[in-house]
């Protein structure tokens, strides 16, 4: 589902930030990424979204290298991907109900298939009580979970999470992740950056490790 072959990224004033990174994920993966920060991990995530290309080196979603997806083609590539941040980026101003509708929204559903659409993602992160709620008035797990409403509510094939329990406790990690292998269950390929290394081996997937910008564990040759 996502391929790297030697993918370098470098940036303008002369830095790499990945070099030569090989590996390939399947459809049915969940693997971690882990690294130091600076290592490299948000660029490869950047590279997979398109928020950014490779300098060298081919990388592959779905079959598709993207290289030849042009700038009119990054939103269809988009829908195909959920994104989950360390910080929610929830709107604080608007319930639970219009954050996770927001994809939708952009993406002109109609208002049944919105209504529909956010309460199947809002009962799979068993938040489905918590509709009209502010984000402010919900716990720091919950408003993980939202963002992670918000990531799936496209149905996208592929969930990206970049340190996705950075602020929670041991057990609302564990909760969290329990979340990412329920969607990876039902087929959605799932690539986590964490540094959480004792959560990380605890839960015994596939691990791509970075050390400034090559791949030193995880990869293929
Ligand atoms: P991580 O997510 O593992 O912390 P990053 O991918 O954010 O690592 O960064 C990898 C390296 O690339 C770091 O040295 C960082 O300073 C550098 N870097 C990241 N983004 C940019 C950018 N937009 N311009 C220049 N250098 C960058
Ligand atoms: P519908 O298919 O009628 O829109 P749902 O949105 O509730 O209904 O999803 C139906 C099934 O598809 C559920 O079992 C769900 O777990 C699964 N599924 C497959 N891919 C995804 C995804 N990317 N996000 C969420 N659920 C998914």
């Amino acid at each position: 589902m996502i391929s790297f072959q030697r993918v370098s990224k470098r940036y303008a004033e002369g830095h790499d930030a990945l070099r030569e990174v090989s590996f390939d994920i399947a459809k049915d993966d969940l693997v971690f990424l882990t690294g130091h920060s600076g290592a490299g991990k948000s660029t490869l995530m950047r590279l997979i979204m398109l928020m950014d290309r490779a300098t060298r080196g081919k990388v592959l979603v779905d079959g598709v290298d993207l290289a030849t997806v042009g700038k009119r083609g990054i939103p269809g590539h988009r829908r195909n991907i959920g994104v989950v941040f360390q910080n929610h980026q929830l709107l604080f101003d608007r319930p639970v109900f219009d954050n996770v509708a927001l994809p939708l929204v952009i993406g002109g559903y109609d208002y049944r298939e919105v209504g529909r659409r956010v309460r199947a993602a809002l009962d799979k992160v068993g938040l489905l009580s918590k509709e009209r709620a502010m984000p402010l008035t919900l716990s720091g797990g919950e408003q993980q979970r939202v963002g992670i409403a918000r990531a799936v509510v496209c149905r996208p094939r592929i969930l990206l999470a970049d340190e996705p329990t950075g602020n929670l406790d041991p057990e609302l990690s564990a909760e969290i992740m329990r979340l990412f292998e329920d969607f990876n269950q039902v087929g959605v390929t799932v690539l986590i950056a964490s540094h959480d290394l004792a959560l990380i081996s605890r839960l015994r997937h596939r691990i791509l490790t970075l050390k400034e910008g090559r791949l030193v564990n995880g990869g293929v040759a």
